[in-house]
C-alpha cells in the first residue's frame, strides 16, 4: 500500500518497522479493523513553504521550509529540525516517523515530527544563518506552539540556530513560551541537553555490553561525526574509560591511534562550535592519520563503532568490514545510520546491535524535560537532568529487552524498540478513535 515514489529514505524506515511489529500486530484484530498501519504510514500532516532570506551581497536568496506533524497520539508534535543541503520530503518523513516511535520509548508524553530546510549553514556568515533562521520561523510559525509541535535542533540546527528562532517566534508573538527546546541555558534551556542524546548513546551502549558481561573499560570505539551527537558521545566514552579514536566530518576522517582524550576533545568543540572548521584541522595540529574526499572509519580496527553523523553511513560492505575487524557492538548515535544491510549482517553475526530510536532517544527525552521544567518555570540541577536521563535510558533497554529477546536468547534490539514504541501508539490512538 506505500505510494511514495521518489522517497526511499522514507520507504526503508516504514519497511524496517512494519517488518518487525507484525508478530505483534497479529495479535492484536482490532488494529487492523482501525486500519492504524496505513494510518501510521502517511504523516498527520506536511507542510511545505518557501523561505526568503538576503545574503551578505544584498541578494535574495530561496530554499525550501518543511515540517512534518506525523503523529500526536501520546502527546504534542516533537522533534528537530535539520538545516542541510541534502534535506528533502523524504528525509524528513523517515526521520518524523521514527520520531513517533522514538518518543514513545522515552516514556514522556510527546509526539512525532521533525523540520528543516535545504539551507546549509556551511561557509554562511553569522548575520546570514541569523536572517536565515528568522525568514525561516517566519513561516514555522504559524504551525507551532507549546502545547501543539515544540521543534529542537538536529543536523546544522545547534545553539546559535535555536537562538535566533527563539528571539523570531517572541518577536512575533509577544509569547515568552517553550517554544523550541535546545535553548540557551539563560533563557529557559536545560541542563544536560547539549550533552544528552551523546551521554544517552553511551548510557545505552553500557546497557547492552552488560547483557554478556563486558566492560566499557578499555575498549577502543570508532565515533563517526563531529558534531554534536559525537563531541558528547565521545566525552561520554571518556569518563567510563573507553578510548573513541576516529571521528570525521562530511569531508573525511581522522584516526588518532593514541585516542582523543579530555585536551583533544576540548580542541574539537571549539573547532566545531566556534571556529566552524574542518576536521583535518585535528590531523594537521595532532600529527595523525586523516583520509579526506568524504571516506568513513569504518575500515579501522577497533571493538566498537558508534555512527553519529548521518543516515546511511555504514553500508552492507563496511559492516563485513567491521565485523572481520572483530567489532562487538555498534550503537546508533544518529539516525538510520545503518542500512538493512548492514543491519542483517550484525543480527547474522549475532553482535550487539541496536538502532538509533532506542540508543539517541536521550536527546529528544531531555527535550521533553526542558519542556517540563518550562511548563513549571524550574531548572533543575544537572545531577537531577543526567539521572534521569539515565533512567530513562536504562528503562528503554528493560523494554527492547523484554520485547526483543528471541528464542535462543539474542537480544533483537531492533524488534524490540518497534514493538515496545509501536504499541503505545497503537493503543492511544485505538482510545482516540479515527
Ligand atoms: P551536527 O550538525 O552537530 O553534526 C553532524 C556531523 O555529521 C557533522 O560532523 C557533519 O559534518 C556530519 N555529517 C552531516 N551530514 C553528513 C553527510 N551527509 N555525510 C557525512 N557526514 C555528515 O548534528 P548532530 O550531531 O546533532 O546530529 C547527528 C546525527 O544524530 C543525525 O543523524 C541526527 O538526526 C541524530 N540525532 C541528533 C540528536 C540531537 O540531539 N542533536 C538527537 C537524536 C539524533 P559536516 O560539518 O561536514 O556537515
Amino acid at each position: 500500500k506505500l505510494q511514495f515514489p521518489g522517497q526511499p529514505e522514507y520507504i526503508q524506515a516504514v519497511s524496517q518497522v512494519l517488518g518487525t511489529i507484525e508478530e505483534e500486530y497479529n495479535k492484536h484484530p482490532e488494529f487492523d479493523r482501525y486500519n492504524l498501519i496505513e494510518r501510521l504510514c502517511i504523516p498527520d500532516r506536511v507542510i511545505k513553504f518557501r523561505v526568503n532570506w538576503v545574503d551578505d551581497k544584498g541578494k535574495v536568496q530561496t530554499n525550501m521550509g518543511y515540517r512534518i506533524q506525523h503523529n500526536n497520539a501520546i502527546g504534542p508534535y516533537k522533534g528537530g529540525i535539520r538545516f542541510h543541503a541534502s534535506v528533502n520530503e523524504s528525509i524528513l518523513k523517515f526521520l518524523a516517523f521514527e520520531q513517533t516511535f522514538k518518543n514513545s520509548l522515552t516514556t514522556l508524553p510527546m509526539g512525532g515530527a521533525k523540520g528543516g530546510s535545504d539551507f546549509s549553514p556551511r561557509g554562511k556568515s553569522n548575520n546570514e544563518v541569523m536572517r536565515f533562521c528568522n525568514a525561516f520561523m517566519d513561516e514555522l510559525s504559524r504551525y507551532i506552539g507549546p502545547d501543539t509541535d515544540v521543534p529542537a535542533g538536529d543536523i546544522g540546527v545547534g545553539g546559535r540556530e535555536v537562538g535566533y528562532m527563539f528571539g523570531e517566534y517572541k518577536r512575533l508573538t509577544h509569547q515568552f513560551v517553550g517554544i523550541l527546546t535546545g535553548k540557551g541555558q539563560e533563557f529557559g534551556g536545560s541542563l544536560i541537553r547539549p550533552e544528552a542524546t551523546g551521554y544517552g548513546n553511551v548510557y545505552f551502549l553500557d546497557d547492552m555490553l552488560h547483557t554478556r558481561d563486558i566492560d566499557i573499560k578499555g575498549k577502543t570505539v570508532l565515533v563517526s561525526g563531529a558534531g554534536n551527537v559525537a563531541q558528547y558521545t565521545i566525552e561520554k566514552l571518556l569518563q567510563l574509560g573507553a578510548k573513541p579514536v576516529t571521528c570525521s566530518d562530511s569531508d573525511g576522517y581522522i584516526y588518532d591511534p593514541d585516542g582523543i582524550d579530555e585536551e583533544k576533545l576540548a580542541y574539537i568543540m571549539e573547532l566545531k562550535n566556534v571556529e566552524r572548521g574542518r576536521i583535518k584541522e585535528y590531523a594537521e595540529k595532532y600529527g595523525v592519520k586523516y583520509v579526506g574526499n568524504g571516506a568513513k572509519p569504518w575500515g579501522e580496527k577497533a571493538d566498537i563503532a558508534t555512527p553519529c553523523a548521518t543516515q546511511n553511513e555504514i553500508d552492507g560492505e563496511a559492516a563485513k568490514t567491521l565485523l572481520a575487524n572483530g567489532v562487538i557492538a555498534v550503537s546508533e548515535g544518529a539516525n538510520m545510520p545503518c542500512t538493512p544491510e548492514a543491519i542483517k549482517a550484525f543480527q547474522d553475526a549475532k553482535i550487539l546491535y541496536c538502532p538509533g530510536k532506542a540508543s539517541n532517544a536521550g536527546g529528544v527525552a531531555t527535550s521533553g524535560l526542558e519542556m517540563s521544567q518550562n511548563s513549571e518555570r524550574l531548572k533543575w540541577t544537572a545531577k537531577e537532568v543526567d539521572d534521569r536521563l539515565h533512567a530513562i535510558m536504562d528503562n528503554i533497554h528493560e523494554n527492547c529487552v523484554k520485547y526483543g529477546t528471541e528464542p535462543d536468547g539474542y537480544i533483537n534490539y531492533v524488534k524490540g524498540a518497534n514493538v515496545a514504541g509501536f504499541m503505545k501508539v497503537a493503543r492511544a490512538m485505538m482510545a482516540q478513535g479515527i
